[in-house]
């Protein structure tokens, strides 16, 4: 036994050593835990969750890999990526850490691919693509992985991937099926019937779960590499929460003190922490601090309560900095009224929803603020910017017609096309969806400056006609376009807001995690507030402050970091132990 510093609790030594402890199993402390453990050193990962795989189990499984050069040469260079990163990045940053990841990255992907797990590059402008340097194949997949080769209990412990990223909840879609069917793109009812028809030929998989065998998105990447990291005799511990770190007289971090099941113990960690626990997107009370505009946790995408922030503080306890903690992943998201629900249910992306044409966002001034096409992250910024200044944004409107509303998903429900309007709850109607016959009316009923709105909106008709969007260049690139509807001329983002009925659906600034965190430098150790690494201790993924500062450079860009500041930071552990062994 012995007394915690933190809270003079009495805390059981378990004697259990590992060469390196990571604490989340997300993407970050999958790639430390299988990396440190390729390389011949012992790992446990501690969870907190009584499922593991975290947030990039949920998610879209993209990773932003520039200059990846996996399949042969890409045309893209060392040289193009930093051109561009200096184009976008802001803030802070500091250029070594940058730099470690241009650098990495692409070693992190190839060493990926060559124990496995299939990478494949997916055509994506990156999020600024009139910037110098921007390309449009700077993302990679992982397109599916059969989740059964995890082993029946493995398979099932693993997070689901989102609620949207799956037909009806149940049918896993990959990224091409997501956007044939977001787009109703020719031949989508073919791709439904292929889907459901797999799913129910799969008799032994039906017979003992729901869950389809087929990952897909962030489930595929989190499965092809939680199968390397076991096949490594990586040890995982759930419902095992960091509750303190462990240090010795010389203030070297020696293991994690962890609560399981209602026992306090501690895990000795021989060569190196690494705290991969994720941002602080479910605590409250750190929002508050960190962030210069209101934002509640549930308007996060992210599994409820999973990340708070528990490593940052426990880091922050021992003298450790942080770095760009004021802002999130900004996504805009919906919160549906569901009667039984988790907030992981409820919440709708509406990342792609409000780029598209017939429809346009408006502030509580009935003004708009933003390029609604732009990259989802940005529009959270200008989101954040504009309530800076007018004090009537987050949230702001959604506003769109009835040609909208037949063909593209919004709140959360599909296209009237599949889900009429009298198939939307009852209880929703003027309470989270408003509908009216006249844009005049429709602003009333949210409660906006009608005046305002109708101006919004008859500029808008306008800018249709012509094509051009003169306040904020709304479809005016291949980022923009990307996600319009090619249909539509001469600009696939505008369409006349001019067809009864009208709709509204209030926006939330949403995120997909927090951008900042512990300050670490470019091997991943945590630096402490007067500049010094502090021994045994390193953070990776949302748990530590990203490499771009404020700005989100293309598809993928937090897992790719995620991933590869997990990658550098078990080659440090490895480098320093000198106990590097050849894989077993
Ligand atoms: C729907 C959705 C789609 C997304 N799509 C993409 C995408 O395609 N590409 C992209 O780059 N980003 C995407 N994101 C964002 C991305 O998923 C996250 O930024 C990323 O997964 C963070 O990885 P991580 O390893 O830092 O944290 P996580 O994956 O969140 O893992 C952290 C883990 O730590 C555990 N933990 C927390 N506290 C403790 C504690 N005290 N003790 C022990 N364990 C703890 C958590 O339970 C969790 O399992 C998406 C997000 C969402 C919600």
């Amino acid at each position: 036994m012995w007394q915690s510093a933190a809270t003079g609790e009495m805390i059981l030594d378990n004697g259990e050593t590992f060469d390196v402890v990571v604490v989340g199993s997300g993407a970050a402390g999958a790639m430390a835990a299988l990396r440190a453990a390729d390389q011949g050193l012992s790992v446990l990962i501690a969870e907190k969750a009584h499922k593991f795989g975290g947030t990039s189990a949920t998610s879209g499984g993209v990773m932003w890999i520039p200059n990846h050069q996996l399949g042969g040469d890409t045309g893209d260079s060392r040289e193009q990526t930093l051109e561009y990163l200096a184009s976008v990045t802001s803030g802070p940053v500091n250029p070594e850490k940058l730099h470690a990841y241009v650098d990495t990255a692409p070693e992190m992907a190839r060493y990926l691919k060559g124990i496995g797990v299939d990478l494949t590059p997916a055509a994506w402008p990156d999020y600024f693509p009139d910037r110098p340097g921007a390309r449009a194949d700077r993302s990679v997949i992982c397109p599916t992985f059969d989740g059964r080769q995890l082993g029946d209990d493995r398979y099932f412990l693993m997070r689901e991937q989102f609620n949207r990223f799956k037909l009806f909840n149940r049918y896993a879609m990959d990224l091409t099926e997501t956007f044939a069917l977001m787009m109703q793109q020719k031949g989508w009812r073919l791709t439904v019937a292929k889907m459901i028809a797999r799913y129910w030929r799969d008799r032994s998989t039906r017979n003992v779960s729901h869950r389809d065998r087929r990952f897909t998105q962030g489930a595929a990447l989190m499965g092809a590499v939680y199968k390397q990291v076991f096949d490594r005799g990586v040890e995982l511990r759930l419902e095992t929460k960091l509750e303190d770190l462990a240090v010795d007289g010389a203030g070297r971090v020696t293991g994690i003190e962890v609560s399981n099941f209602g026992r306090k113990y501690t895990i000795g960690a021989r060569h190196g922490v690494v705290l991969a626990a994720g941002g602080f997107e479910w605590n409250q009370e750190l929002r508050d601090r960190f962030y210069p505009v209101p934002g509640l946790t549930r308007h996060s995408s992210t599994p409820e309560d999973a990340n708070r922030g528990e490593g940052l503080i426990a880091a922050e306890k021992l003298g450790a900095d942080t770095e760009h903690t004021g802002e999130g992943w900004w996504i805009p998201t919906m919160t549906l009224p569901m009667a039984k629900a988790s907030n992981f249910h409820e919440i709708h992306q509406a990342a792609f929803d409000v780029g598209r044409p017939w429809s346009v966002c408006v502030n509580r001034n009935g003004v708009r603020f933003v390029d609604e096409a732009t990259g989802y992250d940005s529009f959270g910024q200008a989101m954040v910017d504009d309530h800076l200044k007018t004090g009537a944004n987050m949230p702001c409107w959604l506003i769109f017609d009835a040609k909208f509303r037949h063909k593209f998903s919004a709140g959360g429900f599909m296209p009237a096309v599949h889900t009429p309007d009298d198939k939307i709850p009852s209880d929703w109607w003027d309470h989270y969806v408003f509908r009216a016959g006249t844009i005049d009316e429709l602003a009333r009923k949210i409660r906006l400056p009608v005046a305002a709105v109708t101006e919004t909106v008859r500029k808008m008709n306008e800018y249709a006609k012509t094509g051009v969007d003169p306040e904020f260049g709304r479809g005016g690139n291949i980022y923009d376009q990307f996600f319009g509807d090619p249909t539509v001329t001469p600009n696939p983002n505008l369409g006349p807001i001019d067809t009864a009925p009208f709709y509204a659906v209030p926006i939330n600034n949403g995120d997909l995690g927090t951008k900042g965190g512990i300050r670490t430098d470019a091997r991943a150790r945590v630096i402490d507030r007067g500049g010094n690494p502090i021994p045994g201790l390193y953070a990776a993924g949302n748990n530590a402050g990203n490499p771009f500062g404020g700005c989100y450079p293309g598809a993928g860009a937090t897992i790719g970091p995620a991933m590869t500041f997990g990658f550098i930071a078990a080659n440090d552990i490895v480098e320093r132990s000198g106990n590097q062994r050849p894989s077993g």
